[in-house]
């Protein structure tokens, strides 16, 4: 058990005995033992004994300590006003944080300050902004599991910041995993049920109450929300995950008032009630089968929205090309976009009616962009509007931001396609919620909400009343000076104000003999005197007294109008779907005109699966590529259910795998609905991307293992079908080269005789270039390297047949390698490949063998015995260019020695 965690051992032992204030802490941390508790002690943040100690080295803070009759304590605190950086370390060092703050003032009531834990912070369950990235959701993930025959896993997903809320499920844990993998969610919560199985390193995993996931419980807390979970989650694992998944965002937003004994059945109906998330009023159900199915392995190899290659530029990635959004909303949009990429051809289709029409003009185009970067955060807004914890601030940044809606709707006045036109009627300006706001709240208001300043003129006749009082008072103030010089005779009489004695009149003592009788000695001070009079008094009282009601009456009437706008979260959520739609559109339009990208047909479905892809692209690009570097050499590719197998060979660095890769991702793109790079592309929808990339390619990964490789493509040849697009980059590199060929070999004859997915197999495999020519609906293709002066030039141009497969050879001549050391080369190269067992051990050790004669002779006369056998050793196929040279090289100087 961590030591910072759950309640002290020094104080649980004399707990009865502890302050008040420390059993108050001691309680906290029992309540909440899986959280570092934060304990507000005026302006600090405190916390003691383990945790202290744990806190002050991670957050290298100052490490004190408190002292009661019951013993010293260590302590250490952290400023309330900005807990927040704090916190994200806490957070970083995969600590949840139970934050109790005074819920009282000091001295409202006897007896110790109450205090509550107001929210738990933890990885998934964010509402900060100054912990969120804005452009990116935060999941909260919960997993059940059904015990039923079928054994359906469930997998609930929650963004508590933006209120998006998910369900799924299936038989299949991998499918599971897929989804998750989609959703990158930074942590789950799970039953008892539930193993961790489908959850990737670096989410973390929190064990939650196991009656939360109990069916009864969980419906019910389900239905609370939504209505009748039977109508809108399919089975009871999805209703388990759910409601437990709502449980536990509510015990993260805490529950401010429910302090000892809230744990308590009696309590917990109204504990309920106040943990209550209005914001949450959508809760979507969905089949992975519904989206373009991609696992871990695809979204991080097709670099989504990661870069693959370590030193990569971050942006390097397909979302750093395609985001040209212009507020925080648009880029979610977008971001979920590409992770569900859709199969319906309408659905595609009517986004890109929508990107061509925007396509058409830059004026439309440019002109919303400005628009909607003056969009705030709606979603995460509402949630906090809604939460209570949103300031007048923050009401008004929702009236700039609906301001502008109209404008946005005038633009997209002319719009032709469906789908801009529906749009433009989402886009509702909620006029009312914008007047309320307008008339309620002033145009610059502090960020208090407590101390006054908030709520404009005119809105409540009471305050202005008392508004009223007290600016008269402070009138009648301000005119006292000169009405009692007058009266007084005494010009050197002066009103003033000190916090202590409030106003009071002062009169120097040369003049003390005129003051009058209805002045009341206050304070005697060296050279004066001051006094009040009972008038002053009365008035003081009275414009105290105004201000603080209207303080409080300003706090009263905001926090009327905040919950007045919270009642209209649905439509405000309505609008932020519709905004982050334009925007995200608006983006995929600015990219396809600037990249020069073309609109692909999408083919229609055929009605069976094994109807098959069809796949025609002309003069591709790679969306990432293309962009990091000067020049760019397009490349087509026509895939159809009888050429659907297409085995690549080509020299190290040649563009074996971007082409794979540009193929799939200009298809992922038009299932996205947007525009793709290329001169022209049509595509037949994917229903699944497989990637598997050679763990020689995949160092960056850190997951060079042969098992693993393995691994992935056991599932590839499980669960591809027609409908997949699989790319296999360098497979079967990660065993000996027979074994590699053969395996790949065999892959490659299952994968076309009996799954029939369409497949590119970039392969130094060269012996697979043979297997394709005899496989009726498999092909080749390759990439050439030219030597021009004693140079390499790659043309990076895909072409039909097989690469010679001799270019190590031709680098090495390039480089000045002895013509009979060339020669040989040449000629063990051409055994190898009129032999596909060429490589085999057995050959190799022949090769090896001094003693075993060399299958030809010739070539190596002339050579010393050991450079010869060093080079008939020498794994060609499996040498890059450089390394050959360096080999080359080294057998070079052993010849001239
Ligand atoms: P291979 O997989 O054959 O070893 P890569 O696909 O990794 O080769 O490409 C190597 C490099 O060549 C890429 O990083 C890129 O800079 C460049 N390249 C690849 N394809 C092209 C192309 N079509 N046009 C221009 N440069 C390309
Ligand atoms: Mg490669």
């Amino acid at each position: 058990m961590d030591p910072a965690l759950g309640p002290p051992d020094a104080m649980a032992e004399k707990r009865d005995e502890l302050t008040p204030m420390m059993r108050q802490y001691h309680d906290l941390c029992a309540r909440y033992d899986d959280a570092l508790v934060l304990f507000q002690v005026g302006d600090f943040y405190e916390t003691f004994c383990g945790a202290a100690e744990r806190t002050a080295r991670l957050l290298e803070v100052t490490l004190t300590s408190r002292e009661d009759s019951t013993g010293e304590y260590p302590m250490t605190g952290i400023p309330v006003d900005n807990a927040e950086s704090y916190i994200e370390e806490l957070l970083e060092a995969g600590y949840r944080v139970a934050v109790a703050d005074q819920i009282e003032e000091p001295g409202e009531s006897p007896g110790v300050v109450e205090r509550a834990v107001t929210r738990v912070i933890t990885p998934g369950t964010l509402t900060e902004d100054e912990l969120l990235a804005s452009d990116d959701n935060n999941f909260v993930a919960a997993l059940a599991r059904d015990d039923g025959p079928e054994r359906t896993l469930a997998l609930a997903l929650l963004d508590v910041s933006t209120g998006d809320f998910l369900a799924t499920s299936s038989s299949s844990t991998e499918a599971i995993a897929d989804e998750v993998s989609r959703f990158d969610p930074s942590e789950a919560v799970v039953g008892p049920d539930t193993s961790a199985d489908p959850l990737p390193e670096g989410c973390m995993v929190t064990p939650f109450d196991p009656d939360a996931f109990g069916l009864e419980r969980a419906t019910e807390t389900v239905s609370t929300y939504f209505g009748e979970p039977d109508t809108l989650l399919a089975g009871d694992a999805e209703i388990r995950a759910c409601g437990a998944l709502l449980e536990y965002a509510e015990y993260a937003r805490g529950g401010a008032g429910d302090g000892e004994g809230a744990a308590d059945e009696g309590a917990e109906a109204t504990d309920r009630e106040t943990g209550r998330l209005e914001y949450l009023t959508h809760l979507t159900r969905y089949d992975p089968r519904e989206y373009l199915l991609l696992d871990a392995v695809a979204l991080r190899s097709l670099e989504l929205f990661e870069p693959r290659a370590v030193r990569a530029r971050e942006d390097a990635t397909l979302i750093g090309v395609l985001d040209e959004t212009a507020s925080a909303l648009g880029g979610r949009a977008l971001r979920d976009w590409l992770r569900r990429p859709l199969l319906e051809p309408d659905r595609i289709e009517a986004r890109l009616d929508a990107v061509e029409e925007l396509t058409g003009s830059v004026q439309t185009r440019e002109h919303l962009h400005e628009l909607l970067r003056d969009v705030y955060d709606l979603e995460r807004l509402i949630g906090r509007i809604s939460r209570e914890r949103a300031n007048a601030r923050d009401l008004r940044s929702l009236r700039d931001t609906l301001a502008v809606v109209p404008e946005i709707r005038e633009r997209l006045a002319d719009a032709d396609c469906a789908r801009l036109r529906e749009l433009r009627e989402e886009l509702d300006p909620l006029a009312d919620v914008r007047e309320l706001i307008d008339d309620a709240i002033v145009s610059d208001p502090p960020i208090e909400i407590t101390e006054g300043g908030i709520v404009a003129e005119g809105y409540d006749s009471h305050l202005d009343d008392l508004r009223g009082t007290a600016r008269d008072g402070k009138q009648w103030i301000d005119d006292l000076e000169a009405n009692e010089r007058e009266r007084t005779g005494i010009d050197s009489l002066k009103v003033g104000y000190n916090s202590v004695h409030g106003y009071y009149i002062e009169v120097t003592n040369p003049n003390l003999e005129a003051v009058p009788e209805d002045y009341q000695r206050r304070q005697t001070l060296k050279n004066s005197e001051r006094f009040v009079t009972p008038e002053l008094k009365e008035r003081e009282d009275e414009i105290v007294g105004a201000e603080e009601r209207a303080d409080e009456l300003e706090y009263e009437l905001f926090c009327e109008v905040r919950s007045a706008v919270a009642d209209e979260v649905e439509r405000v959520q309505a609008l932020a779907d519709a905004l982050a739609t334009v925007d995200a559109l608006v983006s995929l339009a600015t990219v396809a005109a600037q990249y020069d990208y073309c609109r692909p047909k999408i083919a229609e479905r055929g009605e069976e699966a094994s109807d098959g892809l069809e796949i025609d692209i002309e003069g591709g690009r790679h969306p990432v590529v293309e962009r990091t570097q000067e020049s760019f050499v397009p490349n087509g590719a026509t895939l159809s259910p009888d050429r659907r197998l297409a085995v690549i060979t080509g020299p190290n660095m040649s563009g074996k795998s971007t082409y794979m890769r540009q193929v799939a991702q200009i298809v992922l793109l038009a299932q996205v609905g947007s525009f793709v790079p290329a001169e022209s592309a049509r595509v037949s929808p994917v229903d699944r991307i497989f990637t598997r990339v050679g763990a020689s390619d995949d160092i960056a990964g850190g997951r060079s293992t042969f098992m693993v490789e393995m691994d992935e493509l056991a599932t590839i040849l499980r669960e591809a079908d027609e409908r997949s697009l699989v790319l296999l980059d360098e497979v079967g590199r990660g065993t000996s080269t027979a074994d590699g060929l053969a395996i790949a070999q065999a892959i490659t004859e299952h994968l076309h005789d009996e799954v029939g997915a369409t497949t590119l197999f970039a392969t130094h495999h060269h012996p697979l270039t043979e297997l394709a020519e005899a496989l009726p609906a498999a092909f080749t293709l390759h990439f050439e390297v030219e030597q021009r002066e004693g140079e390499v030039v790659f043309h990076h141009e895909i072409a039909p047949g097989a690469a010679t497969g001799s270019y190590g050879v031709e680098v090495a001549t390039a480089a000045g390698v002895p013509e009979d050391v060339v020669e040989r080369s040449r000629e063990l190269v051409a055994e190898n490949a009129d032999e596909p067992g060429g490589d085999s051990p057995d050959s190799r050790r022949r090769a090896n063998d001094p003693r075993v004669p060399a299958s030809t002779d010739g070539g190596s006369q002339g050579l010393p015995d050991d450079v010869a056998a060093e080079l008939r050793s020498l794994e060609l196929a499996h040498l890059t260019p450089v390394e050959a040279l360096t080999e080359l090289d080294r057998l070079q100087r052993l010849l001239e020695e």
